[in-house]
This record gives structure tokens, C-alpha cells and sequence, in this order.
């Protein structure tokens, strides 16, 4: 049976579709593949955009590892197919939340780990793989655990490794205290320079721009959100939005169900994504947008920019001052064709990497 990802452009048929339900039986299932000759390719949600988590070898589905089985006073364990969702779920009721979340919360504690996972706190944090404390590994085919002190090699090879050195079966991960209810501040900007001004300046714990066509050209606003009931909107604040913290860290539901019943959900994905370093972000985002039309991003497409915290993840490694510029098209009916919006992400990948910058290889840039 040949599958697909949240992409919708690559297309594989595995020779196995394994989906263990304990550690040992991945570990199983990845010995029987190495002595088939076969690759065993882990696949969590699904999520990303370029073939990632498809393979012709084996297939394995990890959301059978699904499940928080401890929160301690800082810190959650979960099974690699754990969403964040469902880690939300495990940690709020005892005023605990992971310090960076996605977008998009129904995608799996394994597969961000493993590319990355960025959010609007990763000025403040990092990648939510900087924020692991430790990782049960089936690595050379045996079920081993990894931390800064224990392996730390593999610990920082599987991390942003993309399943290429080893399968996640299980996560111990860092919690913080969770607000009750936050402060969401919408700031419109002039221009790319101006948002990225307004991101990287902000008090607030969290801070992420978008780019909006609007009038046949684009508009800039940046989020920034204060947790708690404390802090004053930013100047330049438009509007504001009191809402709990779940309504916030889920704000994407609403969204989601309406793309999926106007279909826009199921259309291919070509996004591309890549991260800039700060001091030639404005003009890369700006030339980028002056080369593309509405119909270029689709009708439910979205451009992303965040600034965060400059780590190790993902890798390759990141520029300095690192923002993420994500061009997240939709091949939607009447707009631009799959090959045209790939040709586009790839001139945005050489713009990027002209600028110091690199590929966020969740992408469909290939
Ligand atoms: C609507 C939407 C919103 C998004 N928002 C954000 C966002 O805000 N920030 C962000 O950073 N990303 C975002 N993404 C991208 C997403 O985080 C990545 O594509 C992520 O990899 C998806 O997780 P997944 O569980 O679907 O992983 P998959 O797509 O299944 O896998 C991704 C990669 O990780 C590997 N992998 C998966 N599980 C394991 C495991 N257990 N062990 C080892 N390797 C594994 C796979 O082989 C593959 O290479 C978004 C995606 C969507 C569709």
C-alpha cells in the first residue's frame, strides 16, 4: 500500500507497515529489518512535507508508544508517539507545560524531537530538542538510554537526526510552570525589517510574526504573547485577546477543522522552510515576497517567521541569531502548480543559504 505525508508529494510503497506497541518490539522489528537488508524508517504523525517518514523498506509507526507514564515536579516522561496534545493533557492539571510547543499540537513527541520543533518561546528556549532531558533509543539494534550525560553522542546525533541514527521509543521532557491565562497581543508592522525589530525586542514570552497578502501585496503583524495577567501589550498593540493557556496552545483547532472540511487539508503541501540569520533576514523575506503573488502561497497557505534561540537543533547547524522563515504553500485549485511552488522553495533555499542561512528539513525543498 503506498503512502503519503502531510506533504502529499512524495509517494512510497514500504515492503512492511510495522506498528510495534512496546520498545522491544521496535527493537525487533529493526533487527529483522537490518538482516532483510531493509531500512526501518520511523514514522510518527506524519507531518512532515518531504518524504521524510516514508521509506520502501520497513515502515514504522511509533504512535503505538503513545502515552505519558510520569510527571514529576519539572520534567513528563512520554512514549515516542505521544502527541503534544497529549502531553498537554497529562502535565496542565498539575500546572506544568512543556517551555516550547508547535503550532499545530497533534503531531508526536518522536518526530519533533527529531527534526527540531519550533515555537513562538524559542527566543526564550530553543528547539523543543533542546528541551529533552533524556531519550530511550533503539540504536545498532539494541534499546538504550541517552542524556548530556549518559551517551551524549547519541543523545545529540538523534536529536534533529531525522531517524537516521536511531528510533525514539521514549522521552523524558522539561516542564515549566504553566500560566493560567495569557495576553495575546496582535502588532501590526510596516515591513519585514519592522516585524523582525518587533519580534526580537519584545518582552514577552512568546513571539512569532506572520506575512499576510492583503490589497495585492503583504501585510506584517507580529503575536506577542504575555503569560499571566501582569504585563502590558507592547506599543504599537492593536488589538488584544485574554485567553487560557490551552485555548492558546490549541489556538490551531478551529483552523484545522474548517481546512479540513473546505478540503485544503488533504491538498498538497509544498512548503519551505529555512532559517536566516537575524542580520539578513529582513531582506531575504522581503525579496522573497516581492517575487510572489497570493497565488503563490495557495488560499489556506501561511508565512511564518519566528525568531529563536541559537543551539545546536536542528541541524545542520543553525546561523547566528537564527530566524525561521516559513513559506508554507498550498497547492490549492487556481493557484500556482506543485512543481512551480517546489521550484519557488528552492530559489528560497539558495536566496537563504546565499544569506549564511539553511534548510529547516521538515520541508518539502527536497
Ligand atoms: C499543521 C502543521 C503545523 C506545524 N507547526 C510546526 C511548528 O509550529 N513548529 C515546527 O517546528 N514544526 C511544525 N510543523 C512541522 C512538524 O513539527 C514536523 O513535520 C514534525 O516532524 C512532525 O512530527 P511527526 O510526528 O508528524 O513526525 P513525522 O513526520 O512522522 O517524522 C518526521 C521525521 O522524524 C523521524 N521520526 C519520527 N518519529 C521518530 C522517532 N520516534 N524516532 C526517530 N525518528 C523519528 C521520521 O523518520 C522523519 O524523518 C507543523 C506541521 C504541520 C502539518
Amino acid at each position: 500500500m503506498s503512502m503519503r505525508d502531510f506533504g502529499g508529494i512524495v509517494e512510497r510503497s514500504p515492503a512492511r507497515d510495522v506498528r510495534p506497541a512496546s520498545a522491544r518490539e521496535v527493537v525487533s522489528a529493526v533487527r529483522e529489518a537490518a538482516a532483510q537488508g531493509l531500512d526501518a524508517v520511523p514514522r510518527g504523525a506524519g507531518h512532515s512535507a518531504g518524504g521524510q517518514s516514508l521509506t520502501t523498506g520497513v515502515s514504522l509507526d511509533l504512535r503505538g508508544l503513545a502515552g505519558v507514564t510520569e510527571v514529576g515536579e519539572r520534567h513528563a516522561a512520554a512514549g515516542a508517539g505521544t502527541t503534544w496534545r497529549e502531553v498537554l493533557a497529562a502535565t496542565l492539571p498539575l500546572g506544568l507545560t512543556p517551555p516550547v510547543l508547535t503550532d499545530y499540537l497533534d503531531v508526536t513527541v518522536g518526530g519533533t524531537v527529531s527534526t527540531g520543533g519550533v515555537g513562538g518561546t524559542s527566543l526564550l528556549h530553543g528547539t523543543q530538542a533542546d528541551n529533552v532531558l533524556a531519550l530511550d533509543v533503539v540504536a545498532g539494534g539494541e534499546l538504550v538510554t541517552c542524556s548530556p550525560a549518559v551517551r551524549p553522542g547519541l543523545f545529540d546525533a538523534v536529536r534533529g537526526g531525522l531517524g537516521g541514527h536511531g528510533v525514539i521509543t521514549g522521552a523524558t521532557l522539561r516542564l515549566v510552570p504553566a500560566p493560567e491565562r495569557v495576553l495575546a497581543c496582535t502588532v501590526p508592522c510596516r515591513d519585514a525589517a519592522d516585524l523582525l525589530r518587533v519580534l526580537r525586542g519584545v518582552r514577552a514570552e512568546y513571539a512569532a510574526g506572520q506575512v499576510v497578502p492583503a490589497d495585492g501585496g503583504w501585510r506584517f503583524e507580529a503575536k506577542a504573547v504575555l503569560y499571566g495577567d501582569e504585563g502590558e501589550p507592547p506599543p504599537g498593540t492593536a488589538e488584544t485577546e485574554r485567553l487560557g493557556y490551552l485555548d492558546f496552545a490549541d489556538r490551531m483547532r478551529p483552523d484545522v477543522a474548517e481546512l479540513i472540511a473546505a478540503g485544503e487539508w488533504a491538498r498538497p503541501h509544498p512548503w519551505g522552510t529555512v532559517f536566516l540569520p537575524a542580520s539578513r533576514a529582513a531582506a531575504v523575506i522581503e525579496s522573497t515576497l516581492a517575487g510572489m503573488t497570493a497565488a503563490d502561497l495557495g488560499l489556506s497557505g501561511v508565512i511564518v517567521v519566528k525568531p529563536l534561540r541559537a543551539g545546536p537543533l536542528p541541524r545542520p547547524p543553525l546561523p547566528d541569531d537564527p530566524v525561521l522563515f516559513g513559506v508554507l504553500r498550498t497547492a490549492s485549485p487556481g493557484c500556482a502548480t506543485v512543481p512551480e511552488m517546489l521550484a519557488a522553495n528552492r530559489a528560497l533555499l539558495d536566496r537563504a543559504r546565499a544569506a549564511g542561512g539553511t534548510r529547516y528539513p521538515i520541508d518539502s525543498t527536497g
